[in-house]
């Protein structure tokens, strides 16, 4: 039995007194944080506010400065890149910024087993080995029974040279019972999204079961006891307050760690977008550069957990997020039920929301590419047991540069192998010899040519 109440999770008062006691801060508290922050050891609620609390621009410039140097201690230049998979577009709730809202009179789709086949046949042919499956709450036409089906479903889709390795699952908050059902057939991280964490505008905003804001809170604890260790949280930027936002986002993944001895694997950082039917005042709007200050914060405040940024934002904002702290990328994203067929992008229309990064998945890596990073479709954590506190054992000692970029390195060469355009075969083939160098650990070092080696005569996943 869970006795948490919400109210031990997310305290508002508190959170917003801290928010007001530390609004523009002097510089030398700032840079006191800024420093602190360099241990790597994370931030408490106050000094993640006074960094909040700035909007000077020489400061915020530091901020980067310094987010960026534990970006690249901690992760390195490696980026991991998944898709979205939208299976089912049903939906009783009436979410006010979501397209699929019950109102919204589009015809409904989801998808059956062979529609799952033949898109995730289309996704493998693009290069992807991680998806990030999307539903609608329906509990008559999207039961948990149906989830798991079509889990089992993609991981048995296998092509050629295709095969997905990584399922994450954004669901709605469900029982325990259901999560033990994800647990049961494999999922990499589960995700939720509190959408907001202020009471008033999440009951404004919501209508329907995922109006019941402590069933969404209290949803990781179940998912928790369920067994389900690597999970992922989110807040919708534009709904309330970015600041107000990211503290309760630090509040959760505290409670998190100190509950359960892991914080969340995951953070995403999504921003409202235009969506079909959708006309949402946003008082709150978070601006682009919000979000990169978002980021950054997020990146001293907890920088063990992941961070994930989709293809909402544009290729420019892309750009300087995945060096200020982002380590995982969607990309060649489609936001509708079955869309991945579609030549034409309707992600407007029939999709969840617009994005705005409209490139390929080939076009995203020579973006990567061009800013000196390493693309990586690396799921070994997960498949090696490595998952909830074990991952944090690895990460926490940097460890993770023995780990993560020699996996980084050979997941990219089958992408090379198997999919990239002739220029970015080109440039990426420069890219692993310049990181192949830089792994610390001589025996891994050589291990991961030997294993290189084996991949350009044809073997497949190989991984530490
Ligand atoms: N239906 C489930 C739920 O609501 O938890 C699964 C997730 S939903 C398919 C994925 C996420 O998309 C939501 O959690 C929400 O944060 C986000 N989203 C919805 N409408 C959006 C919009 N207009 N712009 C950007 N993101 C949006
Ligand atoms: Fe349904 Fe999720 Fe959209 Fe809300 S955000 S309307 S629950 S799909």
């Amino acid at each position: 039995m869970n006795k948490t109440s919400s109210q031990d999770i997310i305290n508002e008062d508190k959170l917003l007194s801290i928010l007001e006691n530390n609004q523009d801060p002097h510089s030398d508290a700032f840079e006191a944080v800024l420093k602190k922050a360099q241990l790597k050891k994370g931030l408490s609620l106050e000094e993640t506010a006074i960094l909040l609390g700035t909007s000077d621009q020489i400061l915020l410039e530091k901020l980067f400065k310094t987010a960026r140097q534990i970006k690249n201690d901690i992760y390195g230049e490696r980026l991991v890149l998944f898709a979205p998979f939208y299976i089912s577009d049903y939906c009783v709730n009436d979410c006010d910024y979501c397209a699929f809202h019950v109102r919204n009179k589009i015809i409904r789709k989801k998808l059956n087993q062979q529609e799952i086949r033949e898109q995730v046949t289309i996704l493998e042919n693009m290069g992807h080995k991680r998806l990030l499956l999307e539903f609608g709450e329906h509990p008559a036409e999207n039961p948990i029974d149906y989830v798991v089906e079509s889990i089992k479903t993609i991981y048995n889709t296998k092509t050629d040279s295709g095969e997905i390795r990584r399922v994450n699952v954004n669901i709605a908050a469900t029982s325990v019972e259901d999560y033990r059902k994800l647990k049961e057939v494999g999922i990499g991280t589960y995700q939720l999204f509190q959408e907001t964490y202020h009471r008033e505008t999440y009951k404004n905003v919501h209508h329907g079961p995922k109006a019941d804001y402590n069933r969404q809170l209290l949803a990781h604890d179940r998912a928790f006891t369920a067994g389900l260790d690597d999970l992922g949280i989110g807040a919708l930027f534009g709904l309330y307050d970015y600041k107000f936002e990211v503290l309760a986002l630090l509040a959760h993944a505290q409670y998190l760690d100190k509950t359960y001895g892991v914080g969340p694997h995951t953070i995403s950082v999504p921003r409202i977008q235009p969506a079909n039917t959708v006309d949402l005042d946003l008082p709150h709007e978070a601006s682009e550069s919000d979000l990169l200050k978002i980021i950054a914060i997020l990146r001293l405040a907890v920088p063990y957990t992941g961070m994930i940024l989709s293809t909402r934002e544009s290729e420019a904002t892309r750009k300087q997020a995945f060096e200020l702290g982002i380590s995982q990328a969607s990309a060649g994203s489609v936001t509708t039920t079955g869309g991945y067929s579609d030549k034409e992008d309707h992600n407007a229309t029939t999709g969840q929301f617009s994005t705005a990064d409209h490139r390929s998945l080939d076009k995203v890596i020579l973006g990567i590419l061009n800013q000196g990073l390493l693309p990586s479709f690396c799921t070994a954590c997960y498949r090696k047991g490595r998952t909830g506190e074990a991952f944090m054992d690895i990460a926490k000692p940097g460890e993770i540069h023995n780990l993560c970029r020699p996996n980084g390195i050979l997941t990219f060469k089958e992408y090379l192998e198997d999919f990239a355009s002739a220029e970015t075969k080109l440039k990426g083939e420069l890219i692993i010899k310049k990181f192949l160098r830089q792994i610390p650990n001589e025996n891994i070092k050589n291990e991961t040519t030997a294993k290189l080696a084996h991949i350009s005569k044809g073997k497949r996943d190989l991984y530490f």
